[in-house]
């Protein structure tokens, strides 16, 4: 008799024993009974001897082959293992909900190959060095860090070739689901029907499917978001994670995984190359390929077809919410038939109400944040719980019916250029809009035909997108970003205004106007276009405060409707902490102290050894009512 430890699609780190007369592979599905019903299971160990009564059998053993490979249930035992989170779930997150369902799964491999020699561009010296460095035999961390407009993409797309010449796949993870739309067209163009999506808007048969192609090499090249990272990798010879700097890869609920450092980790197992590439990388990233040399640097100095960068300019508007220096930008822009992106960075109308008699503002009572004012929907929206409220006519504190709207948000922007433009075409890319699928591939296909006059959007038209029409750019209003309680806030500015920026002028010099007031050393870092600079004066900031990359993070929330029991679950974390000699800040409310109905308390712990206190954490202080963020991006 054989025993087996089976693991669920469940919030637990256990596996079950099952038993079998038959031999089962390591990663194979079976149906087995749990709790009374018939459940599928993943094999994810052989026990040898058990000492546990009444065993139940395998019902039936699903599949004749493995369906995870020995390499994803080694990532899945880390990912649960650095991110304090049950197994269970990630393996949830890790494969389709069909094959839970006991969807079959084909096993024959049908490999298929198609290029279009034609569609590559020729490398200029620059690209074709880096093209040459990046060997694919082995193990290797590759940062691109090239300019906007430098042609990083080139890059990977040559090195691909190399690849599937090889019988291998790669994967690209992009930080967007719209952002799929523009790269399908570009990697069909080269590699036709063997380039497959991967995104959080798929149907459940959809996800299947694409996961099955790729797994079965019908599919060779893979673009995804965040949650392609637990794909199947047995045949694949590359990873590229482009705008690597971006917020995106990181999940901000359970399991709050990283899919960069996940694939990174990955590869090692694999032995194959990860390429990072951004025009801003994290000082994270940087400091491994520049300081430490753990990743190797590659850097793209000059546009393609040696365009000029953007000229920056900064102006202020008064009482109104455009600058005339932009107004008469934009007219201009009209006038010789180009695109203007203007980034306004919040999604809705305004960013609160607020009654002008008493100040009161407008809060969710769920959640301890303001109100954002919808004027499309005709509704106050939290950004956090999703809920909608009807305009309050009058102040409820006071009974004044004096009520104004204060800051600018997309909507606003949108309403103010219709009013003042007139009948042109004028788009909008938010959460908002993006929220349907066909939606944002519209916007984004009419943005690369050139369609539209204007476009409005929040970061979202920061992110990789490589239109030709537009020259100019204008930056509305991002003084909202310095008030984040955040270490990385000017990481975070900087990095949104110089991928802005990039936008513009993709083939004759473009035009950038800021309209806010940066910090003086922000300033000077923009108008040189001087990232590296920045990220040069960032790491001596980091090292003296021992902040990441001199130190992990990892943030402990404390959650729940009774704000006395949030309270005590975090004292008494605090205390198990103190005595380990754990180093950590705290507890405090969190910057958002209720979310959802349930008060919120934190602590922040700084660690130089990192699986020393995860041992810690996982040893003292699991499955006491607290959340984990490992790595955390945010501190809300
Ligand atoms: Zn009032
Ligand atoms: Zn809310």
């Amino acid at each position: 008799m054989n025993y087996y430890g089976v693991l669920f699609n469940i919030a637990l780190s256990k596996s079950f024993i099952y038993k079998s007369n038959q031999d089962i592979q390591i990663g194979t599905r079976v149906l087995v009974d749990f709790h009374n019903r018939k459940k599928v299971g993943i094999v994810f160990e052989k026990i040898p001897q058990t000492d546990v009564s009444e065993i139940k059998d395998v019902i039936s053993i699903l599949d004749d082959k493995p369906i995870i490979s020995q390499e994803l249930i080694k990532t899945i035992n880390f990912a649960s293992y650095y991110y304090l989170c049950p197994k269970g779930l990630i393996l949830k997150n890790a494969l389709p909900s069909k094959v839970f369902l006991q969807e079959p799964v084909d096993f024959e491999n049908n490999i298929k190959t198609q290029m279009n020699h034609e569609k590559f561009f020729k490398l200029n010296d620059e690209q074709k060095n880096i093209y040459k460095s990046i060997k694919l035999e082995k193990f290797s961390v590759n940062l691109i860090f090239g300019i906007t407009g430098s042609g990083k993409t080139e890059i990977f797309l040559h090195l691909i070739r190399g690849v599937i010449k090889d019988g291998k796949n790669a994967i690209v993870l992009v930080p967007e689901i719209s952002l799929t739309n523009q790269y399908k067209r570009i990697f069909e163009e080269k590699f036709l029907d063997t380039v497959g999506l991967f995104h959080s808007q798929l149907t459940p048969k959809q996800k299947f499917i694409e996961w099955s192609l790729f797994r079965n090499q019908e599919k060779r090249v893979l673009l995804g978001t965040r949650s392609a990272a637990f794909v199947d990798l047995s045949n694949t010879g590359l990873i590229v994670v482009d705008e690597e700097n971006d917020d995106s890869y990181k999940q901000e609920n359970t399991p709050s995984y990283n899919a960069k450092d996940l694939l990174i980790y990955r590869a090692k197992q694999l032995n194959i190359p990860v390429i990072l590439s951004s025009a801003t990388p994290t000082v994270e990233t940087y400091y491994k390929a520049a300081i430490t040399k753990k990743f190797n640097l590659f850097k793209l100095q000059n546009r393609v077809n040696n365009c000029q960068l953007p000229t920056i300019e900064f102006a202020k508007p008064y009482n109104t919410l455009l600058s005339t220096q932009s107004i008469e930008a934009i007219k201009n822009s009209l006038l010789n038939n180009q695109t203007c992106a203007i980034l306004v960075n919040r999604r809705g109308f305004a960013h609160f109400l607020v009654c002008s008699d008493c100040g009161y503002i407008f809060r969710c009572p769920n959640c301890n944040v303001s109100l954002v004012y919808h004027k499309k929907t005709k509704d106050l929206k939290c950004h956090f719980c999703e809920s909608s409220f009807d305009i309050p006519k009058q102040c409820p504190h006071c009974s004044s019916y004096n009520i104004k709207d204060v800051g600018t948000g997309t909507q606003k922007m949108e309403e103010f250029l219709r009013k003042n433009f007139g009948n042109i075409n004028i788009e909008r890319l938010d959460r908002d809009t993006a929220s349907s699928k066909k939606n944002t591939y519209n916007i984004v296909s009419s943005l690369i035909d050139g369609k539209i006059d204007i476009i409005v959007g929040t970061s979202m038209i920061s992110k990789g997108y490589d239109i030709e029409k537009i020259k100019l750019v204008i930056i509305s209003n991002i003084e909202s970003i310095f008030a984040l309680p955040d270490f990385r806030v000017d990481e975070k500015a900087l990095s949104l205004i110089i991928q802005t920026a990039g936008r513009s002028g993709r083939k004759e010099q473009g035009r950038v106007i800021i309209e806010s007031k940066l910090p003086p050393r922000l300033e000077c870092f923009v108008e040189n276009n001087d990232y590296e600079g920045f990220l040069n004066e960032e790491i001596k900031i980091r090292r003296s405060l021992d902040y990441p990359p001199f130190s992990h993070l990892i943030r402990i929330i404390s959650q729940n409707p009774s704000e006395q029991v949030a309270k005590q679950n975090i004292q008494k974390c605090a205390r198990i902490l103190k005595n380990g000699n754990i180093n950590f800040l705290g507890p405090t409310k969190c910057p958002i102290d209720k979310i959802k109905n349930k008060y919120r308390y934190h602590i922040i712990i700084k660690s130089n050894d990192i699986f020393k206190t995860l041992d810690f954490i996982a040893n003292n202080l699991y499955e006491k009512n607290l959340n984990f963020d490992v790595d955390p991006i945010s501190f809300f």
